[in-house]
């Protein structure tokens, strides 16, 4: 059990649901914006029309995947503060720092093991 001042972990939960629902909103737009599920877009013949609807149905899938890896943070952030785990470094199980969560409050990794985690990418 992690020990966080009672304010703080209030202010992270907020800052969550503020994402939950500033993403939610985002992904319902992406999908309605999917011109494949837009039958007055899909149904037109202009010259090109084709590649620019399936240019904007890649995008809107890369969109949506994100936006839906965002949610799956979110949630799971938000249930890791229920059962009393939240600010533990899935690597190394140090405490996040406070600071980085105040920013990214989905952040699974504590400073230090995320910068090594890009190293290994690069
Ligand atoms: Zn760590």
């Amino acid at each position: 059990m992690l020990n966080f001042p009672k304010k703080t972990l209030e202010f992270i939960k907020r800052h969550l649901r503020r994402q939950q629902r500033e993403v939610e909103k985002n992904l319902k737009e992406v999908e309605e914006d999917d011109p494949v599920k837009s039958p007055s877009l899909a149904e037109s013949s202009e010259p090109g029309t084709d590649s620019y609807l399936a240019d904007t149905h890649a995008k809107t899938i890369v969109l949506g995947q994100q936006l839906k890896n965002a949610k799956t943070s979110i949630l799971v952030a938000l249930t890791k503060i229920k059962k009393g785990t939240y600010g533990k470094c899935e690597k190394c199980g140090m405490k996040i720092e406070i600071g980085r969560l105040m920013i990214m409050p989905t952040a699974q990794y504590c400073i230090a093991c995320s910068k090594k985690t890009l190293k290994i990418r690069n």
